[in-house]
């Protein structure tokens, strides 16, 4: 089969020009098909290859990014624990130097403790964030690739 360069209708090996607008079809190189086979890829199979591009990304990404999420919250977890730890230090100084009619100012300090705790917090969401941004940002990049390579512009 040739294809016409002007019209792209599909005509027969031995066709000198085409059958559809008279274009020269000299230069044209012939493309076998099988029998049964459309010259043109199907709407099915275009809408089918952009979905499973689409999906094979997002899932291995998903993968990769898995442990450094995993460690982030991780981070966040150990951080709120030692948040509430000292909140419960916090407390108990503070009801034993009210008890003995002491100054409450040493169960401030204890207080003070929960700074750590939370800058361990803010770290494990900074850690999540970036690393869902890059995950993100990695998959997009992916779908515009994929995109291209089936002839597709944004
Ligand atoms: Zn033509």
């Amino acid at each position: 089969m040739k294809e016409c360069p002007e019209c792209k209708v599909w005509n027969q090996d031995d066709e000198e020009s085409c059958t559809a607008c008279g274009a020269s079809l000299g230069s044209v190189e012939s493309v076998s098909l099988k029998e049964g086979e459309s010259p043109v890829p199907e709407t099915n199979d275009v809408v089918e290859n952009m979905f499973s591009d689409k999906n094979k990304p997002s899932i291995s990404y998903s993968e990769k990014y898995k442990t450094a999420r995993m460690i982030g919250q991780l981070v966040s977890g150990v951080g709120w624990v030692a948040v509430a730890i000292c909140a419960i230090a916090f407390l108990m100084a503070l009801v034993n130097s009210m008890d003995h009619h002491r100054s409450i100012a040493p169960a401030f300090l204890v207080l003070s403790g929960v700074v750590p705790g939370l800058s361990m917090v803010l770290l494990g969401q900074i850690t999540q964030a970036i690393v869902d941004s890059a995950d993100h940002l990695k998959e997009m990049l992916e779908i515009i690739k994929s995109k291209n390579k089936t002839g597709f512009t944004m």
